[in-house]
């Protein structure tokens, strides 16, 4: 049943009139920069010891299952040019 049809049916004793539509979308606000960021914020000290294990660590976005793979280096450039 189209929408304005469900709406006519579920308030019939009032006058329905559409004023617009919308077409609301879905959208994560995450980015590379985020990640970087969210390291950062960790301190220099703790990520020395995550990134101890290997050149990079892999973030993973629950909220849109997107994943991201930071390089030791790319945090550390990142760094140096936030402090
Ligand atoms: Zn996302």
């Amino acid at each position: 049943m189209p929408h304005y049809d469900q709406l006519v049916s579920l308030f019939s004793n009032d006058l329905i009139r559409i004023l617009f539509t919308e077409n609301p979308s879905f959208r994560c606000s995450c980015s590379r920069e985020r990640c970087l960021k969210a390291l950062y914020l960790l301190g220099l000290k703790e990520m020395q010891s995550i990134f101890e294990d290997g050149n990079s660590i892999s973030l993973n976005y629950e909220f849109c299952n997107e994943n991201y793979e930071i390089y030791t280096t790319e945090f550390l450039i990142y760094t140096r040019n936030n402090s």
